[in-house]
């Protein structure tokens, strides 16, 4: 079964986007803003926050990337309309940062300033390290202006605990994940154990600076010590929260942790571009073939 299922991954890239579309029912909420809000509203209703990203990365032309960002605001609009429990992450090269970091801020302060008026909160995603600095400097110039603005943070670079570092104490806010992009061994931890510990020791070291931070991860042994951890120092409840991203199969963990109180924001990615995306966390996971063959099988 597990040699299907990785077949099945390597060809579906290659076939029809219609053949494809059963797969990314699971990581996406639609195409549309009303698909994506419903998945929303439903996760309030079970307890859960979320964020919303509009899907796609790497836009090379000025009139796309403000185009893009319009419905980035539109977007916050929507959201408050419908009194939903909802922040949006965005990524930096979705709104011009592959053309110049200029273009990149005047976009993202646009954002930024939408998410403030109506008192909601902006992550930026960290993409892959060609982008890191870039990516601190614009959420720079968007906390000059606006409080409400956080980052993520990846646990696989060595850098990553000196960026934290550079904080000043109190009033900010990370999210902390491993990475997910394919970086080099000269400037990113390979092993999976050194990931973890990474992460631990971030967390730990975004709580003694008295920050926020969401723990953005899936992984059950790493969720266990963060709970131990908690519990053993008492972190107040205000300055965390656990993230996972829509789909991704975690058994009951996520209710146990809501009825134990916690907080989960769950990141709702959507759009048109959901192709590429969807084929990603294929790859993450192909054994998510087998539940979803057997799942269209049973239907
Ligand atoms: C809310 C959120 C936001 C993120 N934002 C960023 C970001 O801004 N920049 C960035 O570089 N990365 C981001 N990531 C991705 C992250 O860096 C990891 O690559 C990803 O979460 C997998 O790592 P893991 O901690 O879940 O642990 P792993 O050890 O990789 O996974 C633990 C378990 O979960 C399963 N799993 C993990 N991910 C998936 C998936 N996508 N589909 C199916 N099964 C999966 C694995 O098969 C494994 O069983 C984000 C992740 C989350 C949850």
């Amino acid at each position: 079964m597990r040699l299907f299922n990785l077949i099945i991954t390597k060809v579906l890239p290659f076939l029809p986007k219609w053949f494809a579309k059963p797969f990314a029912k699971s990581y996406v909420a639609g195409e549309t803003f009303d698909e994506a809000l419903k998945k929303v509203r439903e996760l309030n209703e079970r307890g859960f926050k979320a964020t919303l990203d509009i899907l796609g990365e790497h836009i090379n032309h000025p009139e796309e990337a403000k185009k893009i960002t319009a419905q980035y605001c539109l977007l916050y609009d929507k959201i408050d309309e419908a009194s939903l429990d909802c922040s949006i992450s965005v990524k930096p090269t979705h709104i011009g940062l592959s053309i110049s970091q200029n273009e990149a801020i005047a976009n993202m302060t646009k954002i930024a300033n939408k998410a403030c008026d109506l008192g909601n909160f902006l992550r930026i995603d960290m993409e892959n390290s060609k982008y890191t600095d870039q990516t601190l400097e614009i959420l720079n110039e968007c906390r000059n202006l606006y409080e409400n603005v956080g980052v993520a943070i990846q646990a696989y670079l060595y850098r990553s605990e000196n960026d934290i570092d550079n904080f000043s104490n109190n009033h900010f806010n990370l999210r902390i994940c491993k990475g997910i992009y394919n970086e080099p061994e000269k400037i990113a931890y390979k092993n999976y154990d050194d990931i973890q510990n990474n992460f631990l020791l971030l967390a730990k070291k975004v709580a003694l600076k008295g920050g926020f931070c969401g723990y953005a991860t899936h992984d059950l042994f790493l969720i266990d010590r963060l709970l131990e951890w908690i519990n053993e120092e008492k972190i107040p409840s205000n300055l965390f929260e656990f993230q996972v991203l829509y789909g991704v199969p975690m058994g009951n963990k996520l209710d146990e942790l809501i009825k134990k109180g916690f907080s989960v924001r769950v990141y709702v990615p959507f759009g048109p571009d959901w192709f590429d995306y969807s084929i990603r966390r294929l790859k993450e996971n192909p054994n998510l073939v087998g539940y979803v063959l057997s799942n269209l099988i049973k239907s």
